[in-house]
């Protein structure tokens, strides 16, 4: 048997947008069970490389492997049964209750007749109690607060039940108690389960403490792309190069644990 790579490879990705470059030769290889976070300034490219993954968005150039297949040979439903896309925000009035919007992210699984087996059902309750939305089932969408609706997402792409799911930007709008427990929940799946995750954020000390890569992009360009460890060596300078304001190293007393933040930033 061929053993299979990476979960996900991006291989010189160009992507160009009315003349403009949106990324210029992004390469990543990204093993399975293996976490990432996307970082980086707005608008360098985050959201548009995690399009290009899910295959919502075709690159100029390049290549997206999924488990060593070209993306281009996958249908829209082979790719729902292999990776989930959790957006920055939705495009448009979601027009379903919380519980019909969790069931599409089934839909993928169904048979022909597109009919909810118990299973279907108990994957929905599993995924609304990890994300905690159990108690908005038969709210309409377009009646959730930016938090809610973002747990209602993850639950979504939870259900869908694929070992590779992108994230962009899962917690920002997540009070610090969900944020918490939106990062248990990662881990009961990464424990549960065979999962890959690519998720952009903003949060860098999540990063570093939950995610075992990074990849920082800098005006579509990579700035770096490993292991957390190594990128927290090389903190807080690399934070400084990608983001052009002065960061500052905190230790907490009790741990040995460092965080980061940014220092001395004055706005005129
Ligand atoms: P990030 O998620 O890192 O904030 P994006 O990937 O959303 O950045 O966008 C990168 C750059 O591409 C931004 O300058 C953005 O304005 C531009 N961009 C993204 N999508 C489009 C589009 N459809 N048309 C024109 N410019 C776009
Ligand atoms: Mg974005």
């Amino acid at each position: 048997m061929i053993e299979i790579r990476y979960a996900v490879e991006i291989r010189n990705v160009r992507v160009s947008i009315d003349k403009n470059e949106i990324l210029d030769s992004v390469s990543l290889s990204i093993r399975k069970n293996e976490r990432w976070a996307v970082i980086g300034p707005n608008g360098a490219g985050k959201s548009t490389l995690i399009k290009v993954i899910a295959g919502l968005l075709r690159p100029v150039n390049g290549t997206v492997l999924l488990e060593d297949n070209d993306l281009r040979s996958y249908n829209p439903r082979k790719r729902a049964l292999a990776m989930s896309y959790v957006p920055q925000k939705p495009d448009g009035v979601i027009p379903y209750t919380v519980y019909d919007f969790i069931m599409l992210g089934r839909y993928a699984s169904m048979g022909l007749l597109g009919q909810a087996t118990d299973e279907d059902r108990r994957m929905i309750e599993t995924a609304a109690g990890i994300c905690d939305v159990k108690h908005l089932m038969m709210r309409t969408m377009n009646t959730l607060s930016g938090g809610e609706l973002q747990r209602v997402l993850l639950a979504g792409a939870v259900a869908q039940n694929s070992s590779i799911l992108l994230m962009d930007e899962p917690t920002t709008f997540l009070d610090p108690a969900h944020e918490r427990l939106f990062f248990d929940a990662l881990e009961r799946l990464h424990e549960n389960k065979q999962l890959t995750t690519i998720m952009v954020t903003h949060d860098i000390n999540s990063a570093i403490y939950q995610c075992s890569h990074i990849a920082a992009l800098c005006n579509g360009k990579l700035s770096f792309a490993g292991g957390t460890e190594e990128f927290r060596s090389k903190c807080p300078e690399i934070l400084e190069d990608v983001f052009g304001i002065p960061f500052k190293r905190f230790t907490c007393n009790q741990k040995a644990e460092s965080v980061f933040g940014s220092w001395g930033v004055s706005c005129h």
